[in-house]
């Protein structure tokens, strides 16, 4: 069962194989097991998940089930539960306890999914190796002594490490897509404004978009579908109708399922800076989607080379004004001493973040004041649009862009801590994909040298979220990358 699909769950809890309070047991187990090892839970809710997990099984006795009743997830600690802890891997929420769900989390709820608990992630979203969560790193179920990417670490080492079948994810940057190739794993970041943001503690309001963590295409498709929606709270939210994305891989396995597909492959992306290793890797499973029928085009995005600089412009300016709220007022950390208000809010959000995120408040001031606003707020947004453009333009030779995820495989802890351009530099191929407002997925596409996972990156044009899908999914149903597990996994 801890290997299982989620169409194998549904069909062993549809047949009574085994309940949902079973299932949920199961999982809780592995993670008291094996969370002090890997630390990629920061609560686990074992009561609240056990309620849920009856409340499943009488929904399936009495035959309304869908698809994720009885499926337990683990949510990104950034999404706030009622009456869960949700800290958003900083000390300065280290004592909130949100009033109300987000939205991503009532509808998980409302399909009857179940939380088994609140995933390690970097403080506020702000990383790419979960090394900045006041809660300790999170480790590489694949080798403990790694990263396991971020700022979505603990629901990637989660799934890959088999505590949890599919999870929740955020990505402003690559949150959801780098830390799934450095684990192993598939995660998918729709097109920015599918996913309702309300509830979902803001990093970088016009780049944050919701994910989903599984093992393979078909179990983010099937998680995916129910996050996904109209919510009226959160003003960038699309109002379209909503999508049965597994139901579009339904259609029967042929030999060249991708017959027709036309592949762009950038050539910045495949220039100097990917390692030896992984290239090889992406160069062997674009060899298999050519078996499987794509053609392959090379394709350019001259500006991705500027997709970094902007980005850490224009997300800190969004952080500075979105961490303001945290105040030590009306919620979260409080210094014990102080003198005036003044005061109080210095100390309290002096001793409520962390380094990386003070970093960001102070650059994202000061790109917003007076004077440089224009020489670099202005400029950066300028960027963007060019960025975006390029992808059109690209996109108008081909029906999906593939390259690498990440330029290595995961690296050691510590190896990056202390030099956060070499940090930022991680995250070159994900980055420009959130600055474009496009759908980007990641798929395992082999090993590296060091026997840590290669991710393959799909980035389609808006909505395309069922072709990334599909296209992965074909992928998946040809080779056996997805289904490779890491040693902790028996
Ligand atoms: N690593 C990037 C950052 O630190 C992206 C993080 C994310 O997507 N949340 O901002």
């Amino acid at each position: 069962m801890i290997n299982a699909s989620l169409p194998e769950l549904r069909r062993a809890l549809d047949a009574r194989q085994i309940s949902a309070v079973e299932l949920a047991s199961l999982f809780l187990d592995r993670i008291d097991a094996l969370n002090p090892a890997l630390n990629a839970f920061i609560t686990v809710d074992r009561e609240g998940a056990l309620d849920a997990a009856r409340a499943a099984d009488a929904r399936i006795a009495s035959g309304s089930a869908g698809p994720l009743t009885g499926i337990p997830l683990a949510h990104k600690d950034v999404f706030c539960t009622e009456g869960v802890l949700t800290t958003c891997g900083s000390k300065m929420l280290a004592n909130f306890v949100s009033p109300y769900d987000a939205h991503v989390v009532s509808l998980l709820k409302a399909a009857g999914a179940v939380s088994l608990g609140k995933a390690n992630m970097d403080e506020f979203a702000m990383g790419s190796s979960n090394e900045s969560s006041y809660y300790g790193a999170v480790k590489n179920p694949w080798n403990l002594e790694r990263i396991p990417g971020g700022s979505s670490g603990g629901s990637a080492a989660a799934v890959a490490a088999r505590l949890a079948p599919v999870a929740t994810g955020t990505d402003t940057g690559g949150s959801v897509r780098q830390p799934a190739a450095y684990c192993g794993i598939t995660g998918i970041k729709p097109t920015y404004g599918l996913v309702s943001r309300y509830g979902m503690i803001a990093y970088a309001s016009s780049l944050d978009q919701g994910g989903a963590f599984g093992a393979s295409a078909e179990d983010c498709a099937l998680l995916l579908s129910a996050m996904t929606g109209f919510d009226e709270r959160d003003s960038t939210s699309l109002e379209r109708p909503t999508e049965d994305y597994a139901a579009a891989l339904a259609a029967p396995a042929s030999a060249r399922p991708l017959e027709g597909l036309r592949i762009g492959l950038p050539r910045e992306f495949f220039a100097e800076g990917m390692a030896d290793d992984v290239r090889a890797a992406i160069e062997a499973a674009l060899d298999q989607y050519r078996a499987l029928g794509a053609t392959t085009v090379e394709v350019s995005l001259p500006n991705a080379k500027l997709a970094i600089p902007a980005y850490y412009v224009i997300a800190p300016a969004e952080c500075s004004s979105n961490l303001s709220r945290f105040d030590g007022v009306r919620y979260g950390h409080r210094a014990a001493e102080y003198g005036d208000l003044a005061d109080m809010y210095a100390k309290s959000r002096a001793e409520g973040f962390g380094a990386e995120v003070k970093r960001r408040i102070l650059i994202g001031t000061y790109v917003l004041s007076h004077g440089y606003y224009d020489a670099y707020y202005l400029q950066a947004q300028r960027l963007r649009r060019l960025i975006a453009q390029d992808f059109q333009a690209a996109l108008q030779q081909c029906d999906l862009i593939a390259g690498p995820t990440t330029p290595t495989t995961a690296w050691a802890l510590g190896e990056k801590a202390d030099d956060p351009v070499q940090m930022y530099l991680s995250d070159i191929y994900t980055i420009a994909v959130n600055l474009a407002g496009l759908p980007g997925l990641s798929h395992p596409a082999g090993f590296g040298a060091d026997g840590l996972p290669v991710g393959l990156q799909l980035i389609g044009d808006y909505f395309a979220e069922t072709r990334l899908l599909n296209a992965a999914h074909r992928f998946q149903q040809a080779t056996d990358w997805h289904a490779r597990r890491p040693g902790c996994v028996a």
